[in-house]
């Protein structure tokens, strides 16, 4: 699960790691107060309007501006909020902007200079430990270092049993190049933002820029955490930091219905029972000359209602030119799911593009009887070439 930047500082927060203080808004009115509010409690008189979307890249997109005053923070959070930000991270249609963090501003210059690093955590899976990895060369260019300069990102791997240890802490702020008091809060800060990805069971905690402020401190100025949605029965209060604006309708409709869907390119519609059999249907759909327009599992015990449900999701999709269902018959017999797509094709009323339907598995010929005599525009196929042969007929 994605969050937004303000809830992943707020957990951040929560483990005692330093960070780019702010507070959200929802409104320019709202936004005015909470930069009066820093003002009076951090002393701040300038301030971070920052667009709270979940994709990155908000700084190029035009979604993090300067103010330098309580009234240019409400002007900019008027401008930004109910804006389609547009981001190399949204794709080109954006996504809108429904909050603001108004944060302070921690790019203030003093004694030593200022400087932006890249400090992600994520789990190697090839090795079965944790990654940090970090670049001396952090902030909105991190991409282009990535490419062109590979060998300015470091990796530093955790044995979970036994956790980050104090010679690796040492090692990545000495390798970012620090000395002295930003050198330990480098530390601390390491420790508090590893605490925090275990603690809150993340998958990905991206933090870029971490800021070494001009006073030394160590700071972080944006937060990307992925929660392991597997985990989040452990966590209900970060359960609550679910926005679903934020997520493509269409999927959270299928989730309500306990459907496994992902939303693709393409034009042929699918509805399968089994991860495995999704993929290899999607494999027929390519070889038919089609591109499958999504993934659709409906799972072990799919009934009427599934199916229906099914319907309903790959329908909405005004790309959809045919369905293909494919079902295998193990825990459920093919002739209730035939009687289910038979119900769901009525309650569904006109269903605008030819249905294939592969009932394969006990009872499938009476799956089959049952399509063949409903007197719907439904086509029935056998075996897998077959259902792939139909597809192609009816996409000519
Ligand atoms: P992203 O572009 O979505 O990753 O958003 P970030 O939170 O990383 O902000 C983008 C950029 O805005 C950062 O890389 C900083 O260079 C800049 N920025 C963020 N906060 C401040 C601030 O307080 N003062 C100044 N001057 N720049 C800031
Ligand atoms: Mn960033």
């Amino acid at each position: 699960m994605n969050i937004h930047e303000f809830q992943g500082k707020s957990i951040l927060k929560a483990y005692n790691v330093d960070i780019q203080e702010g507070f959200v808004a929802e409104n320019p009115g709202q936004a005015v107060m909470v930069a009066k509010e820093i003002e009076k409690k951090l002393a701040s008189i300038f301030f971070v309007v920052k667009a709270q979307i979940h994709a990155g890249g908000r700084g190029k997109g035009g979604g993090v501006k300067l103010a330098k005053s309580v009234d240019e923070a409400g002007k900019l959070a008027e401008q930004i909020i109910g804006m389609q930000l547009v981001t190399p991270q949204t794709g080109p249609q954006g996504k809108k902007v429904r909050k603001v963090l108004i944060a302070q501003d921690v790019y203030y210059k003093g004694e030593s200079e200022i400087k932006e690093y890249y400090i992600s955590i994520l789990l190697n899976r090839n090795t079965g430990r944790f990654v940090i990895m970090y670049s001396p060369e952090g902030g909105m260019d991190i991409e282009e270092v990535a490419e062109k300069t590979p060998e300015r990102i470091f990796r530093e791997e955790i044995d979970p049993g036994t956790g980050l240890q104090p010679f690796q802490t040492r090692n990545i702020a000495f390798k970012l190049g620090l000395t002295g008091t930003a050198f330990k809060n480098m530390q601390k800060f390491l420790e508090g933002i590893f605490e925090a990805y275990i603690g809150c069971d993340a998958q990905l905690l991206e933090i870029n820029p971490v800021l070494k402020t001009s006073d030394d401190r160590v700071l972080a100025v944006d937060a990307k955490i992925v929660l392991d949605d597997n985990a989040l029965f452990r966590h209900p209060d970060l359960a609550e930091m679910r926005d679903l604006n934020e997520e493509d309708p269409v999927e959270v409709e299928a989730g309500a219905h306990n459907l496994n869907f992902v939303k693709l390119d393409g034009n042929v519609g699918c509805m399968v029972n089994g991860a495995g059999l999704a993929m290899a249907t999607m494999d027929i759909i390519k070889l038919s000359g089609g591109e499958p327009a999504n993934f659709l599992d409906v799972g072990g015990g799919a009934n009427a209602k599934t199916v229906e449900a099914g319907f309903r999701i790959i329908l909405k999709d005004p790309a959809v030119k045919a369905i293909l269902i494919n079902i295998f018959g193990g825990i459920v017999r093919c002739d209730r799911v035939a009687n289910g797509v038979v119900e769901a094709y009525k309650s569904v009323g006109e269903i605008r593009v030819p249905v294939i339907v592969r009932l394969q598995g006990t009872n499938a010929k009476e799956a089959k009887e049952i399509i063949d005599n409903s007197g719907l525009k439904v086509l029935s196929a056998t075996s897998f070439k077959e259902a792939a042969e139909r597809v192609r007929s009816v996409l000519q």
